[in-house]
């Protein structure tokens, strides 16, 4: 039978749920348990695929086409886990499920209400998690804070799971944070006695509280949270902020949280984090720096690529080096040149995006990268820019562009293709989710990936227009993945350039820390090469690159602080 860990958050929103819950995850897999995952999100949009990565951040994709919670991408890379749908309930899934049964008639002339037919509602989805994987630890994290109105009804259902499946098997874990108090230079056990109080008047006692903050959280302390929040003490685990979120299962671990719950869940299996913490070992001891430039829309907020910077923090160890990032607004480019701005970097990332501000950007910097022989990885969107660069300046469309960016232009390069999904209503209408690509032999693409045929993920509408196929491929840019019929190109890169190299999917959400994905591993192996060979664009580690006498460094330097950056 199904174990259950609740996860809630008090005080703020920001702790880091997300990453405790994926450390869970890796913590009891490595005593050999076989888990399921679940973030419950209160808002009321079906799913975040509608929402700007300003509210939200990065829009995750599973395998199986959904949109998601990039929480959901946490638990992918820390326990390795294929995700599908049921690992995402929204209150907007919810509601409308709800709704849709009473129009249905399935409640038979009954008062609908939040109790208990939303609170069912979303018990049956904990259930069907638990079904449907057979796991033996469900790890549920449930999302905002305690306090928040739109998450009532989930705490109420997680409240009532504990009755339903048996005291113990419902665990419930709150995280808290422990604020420093600069003038008396403590750290406040008070919030977290608050938002315990807060959980408890909606029923729920936690079994173990996560302080988080930014010093050592000692004994005294932990006694107090004991004392007034009736928790065992060994129970309450400080996790001091990290350098790295892959060394949370270590701290966990190692602050007794690993036995404490598989004490509680009579798991007695010792765990084995070695191969972990030899991973955690090589990402804190870098060879080398390597500086890679993200040219994008929404730079002012990273988490808004949070897979593309974790794919290229799993790259970086197969380099031995630390992947230093300067965030390049797109729309600087239009405005500096692409020069004052790129002339720092050993590589240069186009993530996704939607819609046309920036666009003309990051053409620029794919035009800057071709021509100088830059690294250049093109995720979607910048395979997209790439080819519409490459049909302006080779093949001298000058008017060349996306359908979806400039509707007027006479070569739309990038466009509609016949079969994919037409503008309908929005929310969940792309290109969603696994699609295969046949490799082309002897191509980068195909040599880094060293198979004939992959599975990769999608989220887009817009594909390569194959009227201009054969003219791009008979000048320079060849198509080195197609659908296994032909009919798309999936993957495109210029000859005879070290690596410059587009996907139409988005090979970040495949990497993983011990697997990373083969097109980010070959894109930064090419991006130190121009380190060895020494070029301006790169630097041994512990160099400054910015040079006070060097005139457009520091132009460069200013223009990214502008743009809000740091590595
Ligand atoms: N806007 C482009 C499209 O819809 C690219 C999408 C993306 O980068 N994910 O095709």
């Amino acid at each position: 039978m199904t174990q259950y860990v609740f996860v809630t958050g008090g005080v703020v929103s920001s702790l880091g749920k997300g990453i405790v819950v994926a450390s869970v995850g890796r913590m009891l897999k490595s005593r050999g348990a076989t888990i399921a995952v679940m973030k419950l999100d209160p808002y009321l949009n079906v799913d975040p695929g509608t929402m700007s990565p300003y509210q939200h951040g990065e829009v995750y994709v599973t395998g199986d086409g959904s949109e998601t919670d990039l929480d959901l991408g946490h638990y992918e890379r820390f326990i390795d886990l294929e995700l599908t749908s049921i690992s995402n309930v929204t209150a907007g899934q919810i509601y409308s499920d709800v709704i849709a049964r009473e129009r249905n008639g399935r409640y038979l002339g009954g008062t609908i209400q939040t109790v208990p037919h939303v609170t069912n509602l979303i018990k049956e989805r904990i259930h069907q998690l638990a079904d449907e994987t057979g796991a033996d630890v469900a790890v549920i994290e449930v999302g905002g804070t305690v306090g928040d109105i739109e998450g009532l009804p989930f705490l109420e259902a997680i409240r009532q799971m504990r009755n339903d499946v048996g005291r113990d098997n419902a665990t419930y874990v709150h995280l808290t944070l422990l604020p420093y108090l600069g003038s008396t230079g403590e750290l406040k056990t008070k919030p977290t006695q608050h938002s315990v109080q807060a959980l408890r008047g909606i029923g729920i006692q936690p079994d173990a509280i996560i302080c988080r903050s930014d010093f050592d959280v000692d004994l005294g302390l932990r006694e107090k949270i004991s004392l007034y929040c009736d928790v065992p003490t060994e129970a309450v685990i400080g996790l001091e902020t990290l350098d790295t979120v892959y060394a949370v299962p270590l701290s966990l671990e190692e602050s007794g949280f690993g036995d404490f719950l598989a004490d509680r869940l009579g798991i007695t299996a010792n765990p084995d984090l070695s191969e972990w913490s030899g991973m955690v070992d090589k990402l804190r001891d870098p060879k080398r720096t390597v500086r890679v430039a993200i040219v994008g829309k929404y730079v002012e907020l990273p988490d808004s690529y949070l897979s593309v910077i974790e794919a290229l923090r799993h790259a970086a160890l197969v380099h031995d080096c630390e992947v230093v990032i300067d965030w390049i607004k797109a729309e600087d480019i239009e405005e500096f040149g692409a020069d004052q701005v790129l002339n720092r970097a050993s590589g240069i990332i186009v993530p996704g995006g939607v819609g046309e501000r920036g666009v003309e950007g990051m053409v620029t910097a794919a035009r800057y990268a071709r021509e100088r022989g830059i690294p250049y990885l093109g995720l979607c969107l910048g395979m997209q820019v790439m080819v519409i660069e490459f049909a302006r300046s080779v093949l001298g469309l000058e008017d060349a562009n996306s359908a979806e960016f400039d509707p007027g232009s006479q070569n739309h390069v990038i466009a509609y293709m016949p079969g994919q999904e037409e503008l309908g209503e929005t929310g969940g209408t792309m290109r969603l989710g696994l699609y295969p690509c046949t490799l082309t032999a002897g191509t980068i693409a195909g040599n880094a990936y060293g198979a004939e045929y992959v599975n990769e993920r999608h989220r887009h509408r817009y594909e390569m227009n194959n009227d201009y196929r054969e003219r791009l491929n008979n000048s320079g840019l060849i198509s080195s993945g197609t659908a296994p019929d032909g009919s798309l190109v999936e993957i495109s890169e210029v000859e005879g350039h070290p690596f410059m190299v587009g996907s139409q999917f988005h090979p970040e959400f495949a990497s993983r820390p011990d697997r990373p994905h083969p097109l980010f591993r070959e894109f930064l192996g090419a991006a130190v090469d121009t380190l060895r060979e020494g070029a301006q664009h790169a630097m041994p580690l512990g160099e400054s690159s910015d040079a006070s006498n060097d005139e457009s460094a520091l132009a460069s330097s200013e223009i990214i602080a502008r743009s809000g950056i740091s590595g």
